[in-house]
């Protein structure tokens, strides 16, 4: 997935329910709370940006332009069992617009078959789907069902990072990324920075693309424990200077 492409956000629904203990701190319910008390967040609904993908302007082009890269159903989850009446439509959208790619992350993979449109065959080439872990049980389970599934693109997202995962059972040719990131918010939880070294050797071992996307708030370094400010996660992230990449010839890019 390239990440110099345009990129858009596109929030079908907003509300979720908590399934995991990743989601104890989840963004949705802590920004919500930010804006007040107007949006329930275990609540989904139905956003006005619905049809944002086919929004056409005056001149019939679409308002999104071709080759953009659309952040899909970051305020909610878009296997949530609630918007189930909804997702054909996305997905049809998805279906047209297939000029751009959609990505979005989940905790539900274990719905995704039930989710599928009646034409999703081996996947559309334009929805990458990132399956998010926080810990080893989660990554054992999610990681095992989403090996099977049929998909075009697929990345694994460990976020919030918990503890220390052993993602190599996992990691083939068919991932297309790890993305590490800690957690966010006034009670996040430590990441220990050991552990995304962990990861990050693994993915080296498998010759798979990692990503490091931000600290979290409380970062374990070198036996002392950081406080990273929000404005500063993802910059910090990418001083570290981990991301390892691989070349349009297969080679790593170190
Ligand atoms: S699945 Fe994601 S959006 Fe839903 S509660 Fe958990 S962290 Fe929040």
């Amino acid at each position: 997935m390239s990440h110099s492409a345009r990129s858009y956000a596109w929030n079908p629904w907003h509300g979720c329910t908590k399934v995991s203990p990743g989601c104890r701190y989840c963004y949705v319910y802590r920004q919500d709370a930010m804006y007040g008390a107007e949006k329930q967040s275990a609540e989904v609904t139905r956003n006005a940006d619905f049809t944002l993908p086919v929004r056409r302007k005056r001149d019939h082009s679409y308002k999104i332009p071709s080759g953009s890269v659309i952040f899909t159903c970051f305020t909610s989850d878009f296997l949530v069992a609630e918007a189930d009446s909804w997702r054909a439509e996305a997905w049809a959208m998805m279906r047209e617009r297939s000029d751009c790619l959609f990505f979005f992350f989940t905790k539900r993979i274990d719905r995704f078959m039930a989710c599928t449109p009646e034409d999703w065959g081996a996947g559309y080439p334009n929805v990458c789907v990132g399956c998010t872990v926080e810990n080893q049980a989660m990554a054992d389970f999610r990681l095992t069902i989403f090996a099977q599934l049929p998909l075009q693109h697929k990345a694994i997202i460990v976020a919030p990072m918990l503890e220390a995962v052993n993602l190599l059972p996992y990691l083939d040719a068919t991932i297309e990324e790890v993305s590490v990131g800690g957690e966010s918010g006034a009670e996040a939880r430590i990441c220990d920075y050991d552990w995304v070294l962990h990861v990050r050797a693994q993915c080296v071992e498998r010759e798979v693309p990692f990503r490091f996307h931000q600290t979290g708030a409380w970062l374990l370094k070198d036996g002392k424990i950081y406080r990273i400010r929000r404005q500063f996660q993802l910059s910090q992230a990418s001083r570290a200077n981990l991301n390892y990449r691989i070349g349009a010839d297969g080679k790593p890019l170190l």
